[in-house]
């Protein structure tokens, strides 16, 4: 059986190879001309949409598949009490140098959302996992462990790729191939995920869709900015209703 469609749990969630090429890359994490350059294009974005909905101020976050940090610590600049956790140790070593090197309250952890999610039910009031399930095989399990430790009410922030031709074409042809703005193999197709399948999948875990965004890129100016054509990349947000309302 393919491991994407298996619920046999005692088969870890993760991708080695994943997992081998973020560590491979992990000392150019802050670079903001590398390979990670997207991520840092698109984190002012992200982190004006996530602290607009749910006020990151005060706030206890989990961020899931946090790589280097840089969404956690933007987030904990922002007043909120932050922890990244992720199954890959270089980034995470990255990660814990960067935020001491800035002062950043911030901690790290190494494990996955669902081991992490044992002990933590209901711990947070923010949960965000970024451009991240579309490099595990079972997101599902993600997200049901990241519903599972956000409190009543409490947010929870996903972004990732959708599945269609347009996003092949954009995502991999043209930011592997022809702009080479990422090294080829980072995205596999049969990894993307629709919306209406994150939608389904989060619904299932009980949370309730608030907002969603896509995610635009200019090659021209080589900036993003959200709008409303979901086709590409996209970020839904979602809540945990608070006694049945959300
Ligand atoms: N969320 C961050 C980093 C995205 S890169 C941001 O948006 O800025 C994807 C990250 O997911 C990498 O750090 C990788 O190590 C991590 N990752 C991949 N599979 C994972 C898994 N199964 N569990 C936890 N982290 C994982």
């Amino acid at each position: 059986m393919d491991i994407a469609t298996t619920s046999d749990t005692s088969i870890p969630n993760a991708d080695p190879a994943e997992l081998t090429r973020f560590n491979a890359l992990a000392a150019r994490w802050w670079d903001e001309t590398s390979e990670f350059k997207p991520l840092h294009r698109i984190n002012p974005h992200r982190l004006e949409w996530i602290d607009a909905l749910c006020g990151l101020g005060h706030k206890a976050v989990l961020d899931v598949g946090c790589g280097g940090g840089i969404l956690a610590e933007a987030m904990a600049r922002r007043g909120a009490r932050v922890t990244g956790i992720d199954l890959a140790d270089k980034p995470l070593a990255i990660a814990r140098a960067h935020a001491l090197a800035q002062d950043a309250n911030v901690r790290y952890a190494g494990s996955s959302a669902e081991d992490w999610a044992v002990g933590h039910a209901g711990n947070y009031d923010v949960v965000t996992c970024m451009e991240m399930l579309e490099h595990v095989p079972r997101p599902a399990a993600v997200i049901a462990a990241c519903a599972s430790m956000v409190k009543p009410g409490g947010w929870v922030f996903f972004s990732t790729i959708n599945r269609n031709p347009l996003s092949y074409l954009m995502a991999i042809v043209g930011v592997e191939y022809v702009l080479r703005i990422l090294p080829r193999g980072t995205h596999q197709y049969r990894r993307f995920i629709t919306p209406a399948e994150l939608t389904g999948m989060a619904g299932a875990a009980g949370l309730v869709l608030c907002d969603q965004r896509g995610l635009a890129y200019n090659p021209l100016t080589q900036r993003f900015r959200l709008n409303r054509f979901m086709g590409v990349g996209y970020l839904l947000a979602m809540r945990r209703p608070d006694d049945g309302k959300v």
